[in-house]
């Protein structure tokens, strides 16, 4: 613990006196919260490891551990819902960890008047999710709040995975020399949700690619491939993953936005809506890190899975400077792809 923790609060706040919503995406606010706060008061060996989940070793048997809220709005949406997704978001934070999801917990805030409708519905995507996952859903919580004092529904889940990996695989274990791959076309959960909150009609709506990551990653342990690090792209998207990666590693990463895929839907959303795909929340998407002569067979592997048709290989880590990300754009100008500094999509998670 820093010495002067109990005496001051480590974040500046004469800088930001209250927390806002531009807190809540995966920009450099919410990094600072996160370093400079929580893991300043929480500090120990496995949080510093910043990780998609903890990694415990317990009788020679490794778990994986993990958590996430859900506030996402509108609770239901092309592609998946608020259980779906609290669902798949912990099933696949285990994956990133290597580890097959076993057991999950749930936390429900609901807010008074909520349709008994709605929330059966909820439960029943949450069952079916945990299904198709192999997981189960063994312990939880209710929690009632007045109307008025909450939006309908939040959801917590936290899961236990069982990992089965034999090598870690962790942001600090990607090295020079590593390619980068990406296991789809990228942005469609953060412009599926944006598209119907701000009505954009098109011929068929953009799906999110809510889905859980297990099979596809279980696949590639189970064929030998080395792996350094796996992550899923969600909160702050493919950028937010690979800055945070090259700052653990202290590497840089270099990508090549044409390798990138987006579907033209999706492109059209976020040149309406201004965003930038490369920082837009997925949902059942994830870069593996692996030395370059592992690549093809990935890819191989990766491809014979529906949700991983477009995977490719889009960059190179290399060791020049310690937590720069590069973006080739496709006219061929190199430029810096940084943690985003403004706001970013709230309740898009
Ligand atoms: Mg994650």
């Amino acid at each position: 613990m820093p010495a002067d923790f109990t005496l001051s609060c480590p974040v500046p706040i004469q800088d930001y006196p209250q927390v806002t919503l531009a807190h809540g995406g995966g920009g450099r606010l919410t990094q600072q919260l996160i370093d400079r706060l929580f893991g300043a008061a929480f500090r120990n060996p496995l949080l510093d490891q910043k990780h998609d989940g903890a990694v415990m070793e317990t009788d020679g048997r490794r778990l994986a551990f993990t958590t996430d809220s859900y506030v996402v709005h509108p609770l239901f949406f092309p592609g998946g819902d608020i259980g779906s997704l609290a669902v798949n978001g912990t099933v696949n934070d285990l994956a990133m960890c290597g580890a097959r999801a076993r057991w999950l917990s749930c936390g429900f805030i609901i807010e008074e008047g909520l349709a008994m409708e709605t929330l059966w519905k909820v439960v029943r995507s949450m069952r079916q999710a945990a299904d198709a996952a192999g997981a189960q859903i063994v312990t939880g919580d209710t929690k009632v709040v007045d109307k008025g004092r909450g939006d309908g529904l939040y959801v917590n889940t936290a899961g236990v995975g069982v990992v089965e990996s034999a090598r870690p695989i962790a942001p600090a274990q990607v090295v020079p020399g590593d390619v980068v791959l990406l296991s789809g076309d990228v942005g469609r959960h953060g412009m599926a949700i944006m598209s119907v909150r701000e009505g954009l009609q098109f011929e068929s709506p953009i799906q999110s690619d809510c889905a859980p990551l297990v099979e596809p990653v279980m696949d590639l342990l189970q064929a030998g491939l080395e792996i350094h690090c796996l992550r899923d792209l969600t909160r702050g998207g493919l950028a937010s993953a690979l800055n945070e990666i090259a700052a653990v590693a202290a590497v840089q990463v270099d990508i090549d936005e044409a390798a990138v895929p987006v579907e033209e839907p999706v492109r059209g959303a976020c040149e309406i809506l201004g965003f930038d795909p490369l920082y837009v929340a997925n949902e059942g998407r994830f870069a593996a890190f692996v030395p370059a002569r592992e690549a093809e067979r990935a890819l191989q592997i990766l491809r014979g899975h529906s949700q991983c048709q477009a995977a490719a290989t889009i960059g190179v880590v290399k060791k020049a400077d310690a937590g720069l990300v590069t973006l080739k754009s496709r006219i061929g100008a190199s430029r810096i792809l940084d943690l985003l500094s403004g706001e970013q999509l709230p309740r898009i998670c």
